[in-house]
């Protein structure tokens, strides 16, 4: 028996429907340290129809603790900031 407790109508395209999953996304944030590169897995809703990919606060909130362990490292001296390209 199929559930649509977790599909969701796209905000973007409003035709096809979102379904959470998790996704490993990679990402930078410029901090007074210098470019931070993470890496999260966040729960992130994708459109079945035109692929657009949007999150909510809990993603936010695990992204931001993300920036924020790596700040802690760098500013310990534990790791060097990595280089673009
Ligand atoms: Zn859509």
């Amino acid at each position: 028996m199929l559930s649509s407790h977790d599909e969701r109508r796209c905000t973007f395209c409003k035709a096809g429907k979102t379904l959470r999953s998790s996704q490993t996304i990679a990402f930078r944030q410029f901090t007074d340290k210098g470019y931070i590169y993470c890496r999260a897995t966040v729960p992130v809703d994708i459109c079945n129809h035109c692929r657009s990919k949007s999150w909510d606060d809990v993603a936010e909130a695990i992204i931001g603790d993300a920036v924020r362990r790596e700040y802690e490292k760098i500013s310990l001296g534990r790791t060097e900031p990595r280089h673009a390209g």
